[in-house]
């Protein structure tokens, strides 16, 4: 229905995926490499995303790249166990149903739930203790990180903040003051949340 040709989904999140933003899972092991290629069969009984595409004739499934690297991990992990212990790679079970947002902590449903942000690849994002099922991946120029729709948005507001006023975005402490003053979405924000999210407007503010 979209202008210009279908708009690729993420299969797993349903995320809108761009030009050049979409990953490939496949369902079935590629044949001439057989089972040692990262492979998905709970992806063909899995239910698509709304409007993603589904299983194509080749086993592909379309999926962003925060969807994309958490599985890629989980088969690792898979692998790494299956050392000791032989679980089929058919019958493997994966964790997709939900995931743990980078700034508040709080585990959401990932299907329409999940918003990738663009970071700088500082110290602050690549060292902080993350918790468990987070997402976060490090292109080499920038982190991507996965939020909820709540800190996707107050990290989008830094944004847009950030880029009415470069000058006063000078430290931390001026970031967070001119959050504050500015946004008032950070009023009824929980202070954890408000820290995370100020920090990452100081973040966005050295980066450009
Ligand atoms: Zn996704
Ligand atoms: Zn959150």
């Amino acid at each position: 229905s979209a202008q210009g040709g279908p708009v690729s989904i993420c299969y797993i999140c349903g995320a809108e995926l761009g030009p050049g933003k979409e990953f490939q899972l496949n369902v079935n092991p590629a044949s001439r490499l057989g089972e040692k290629e990262p492979f998905f069969p709970f992806l063909t009984v899995y239910p698509p995303a709304p409007r993603a595409r589904p299983v194509d004739s080749t086993g592909l499934v379309a999926t962003c790249v925060l969807c994309y690297h958490d599985l890629l991990a989980q088969w690792l992990q898979h692998e790494a166990r299956s050392t000791h212990h032989t679980v089929s790679a058919w019958s493997r079970q994966y964790q997709v149903e939900t995931f743990v947002c980078f700034f508040c902590q709080q585990e959401k449903k990932r299907c329409l739930g999940l918003k990738s942000v663009r970071v700088a690849r500082l110290p602050l994002f690549l060292y902080t203790l993350r918790a468990s099922h987070s997402l976060l991946v490090d292109d080499g120029q920038q982190l991507i990180i996965g939020a909820c729709v709540e800190c996707g948005t107050l990290v989008c507001a830094g944004q847009g903040l950030n880029r009415q006023g470069p000058m006063s975005w000078s430290s931390p402490v001026a970031a967070a003051t001119k959050v504050s003053s500015s946004c008032p979405s950070f009023h009824s924000a929980p202070p954890s949340l408000a820290s995370a999210a100020s920090s990452v407007s100081w973040a966005l503010s050295v980066c450009h």
